[in-house]
């Protein structure tokens, strides 16, 4: 196997637009590692991210932050500007596996494994975030839901990389929420994010499908009554009615739509308290 190790950005979009779909991107590893040595990929080359320090940013610009695509989960947590201005980014990101996993798996990384039970996407997609793409035909800016189509897929080219995601100021209120069934440190059954300020309400649902989940019709008709506990409850069971869940380990299709309705409904209790 070929080993590329960029020393900067410049380089490593060089890489990428010469060899394309024949060396695979490589960031903290976590999850190349587990596929690799479960021998479901054998990939000819890897093009390693590890020194490309431009990558590994946080910073606040114009009241955006913007998180370099090798920021790791730990750093995203524990980031005095994120957890003052975007706690509930924070929280999702400290709630991923464990420290050991936290300190090595990277913001691009979670993003473009695209893997169905992941805490951040949901997070990102409620508070508004933007992925930045980059190739030989220069930069396109996408939501996440462009970015994620489906079970560990997404719109990245094969001569693309994922360089920076960039966070709106952050809502009056945001509550993350993360559900598992079997163990703490476990990928989540179900995830909740959910978001109010003056781009209105989102609510976007997690790992209970092949992408995160989001339904602005309903959260827009109910957005004015968050404060009535029934319009609450009558949204989080509009949202478990819509969502098509799917039935994994972590629990059954009929399991996850009920703990969908409950979430939701507690999230909203959150933003509303
Ligand atoms: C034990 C364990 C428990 C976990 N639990 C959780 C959990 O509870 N919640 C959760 O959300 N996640 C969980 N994860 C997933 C973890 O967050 C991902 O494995 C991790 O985010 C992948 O990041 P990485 O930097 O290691 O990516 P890598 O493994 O290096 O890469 C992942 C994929 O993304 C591609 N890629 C990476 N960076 C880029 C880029 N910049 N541009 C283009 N393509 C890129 C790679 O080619 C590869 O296909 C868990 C993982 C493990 C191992």
């Amino acid at each position: 196997m070929r080993w590329h190790a960029p020393a900067d950005l410049e380089e490593a979009l060089l890489l990428r637009g010469v060899h394309g779909e024949d060396v695979t991107v490589h960031a903290g590893g976590t999850f190349l590692g587990i596929l690799m040595n479960q021998g479901l990929i054998a990939p000819p080359a890897l093009l390693s991210l590890g020194r490309v320090a431009e990558l590994r940013g946080i910073e606040v610009a114009r009241g955006e932050l913007r998180l370099g695509a090798m920021a790791t989960h730990l750093a995203v947590e524990r980031h005095p500007e994120v957890r003052e201005g975007w706690p509930m980014l924070a929280r999702a990101f400290g709630l991923v596996a464990s420290r050991r996993v936290r300190a090595v798996a990277t913001v691009g990384g979670v993003l473009a494994d695209a893997d169905y039970a992941s805490d951040p996407p949901a997070a990102l997609s409620a508070l508004g975030a933007r992925a930045i793409l980059r190739g030989p035909g220069g930069e396109r800016s996408v939501s996440i839901e462009e970015l994620i189509l489906g079970y560990y897929t997404t719109c990245i080219r094969p001569d693309e990389l994922l360089v920076e995601v960039r966070v709106p100021p952050a809502p009056e209120r945001a509550v993350y929420r993360k559900f598992v069934s079997r163990s703490s440190e476990d990928r989540p059954c179900v995830t909740v994010a959910a978001a109010h300020g003056a781009a209105g309400l989102a609510v976007v649902v997690g790992a209970l499908a092949e992408r995160p989940q989001r339904f602005d019709d309903l959260c827009a008709a109910a957005a004015g009554d968050l404060a009535a506990a029934g319009a609450r409850e009558q949204l989080a069971q509009d949202y478990a009615a819509r969502v098509e869940p799917i039935g994994d380990a972590r629990g059954s299709a009929a399991y996850r739509r009920r703990v969908c309705a409950v979430e939701v409904r507690r999230a909203l209790e959150a933003l509303a308290a």
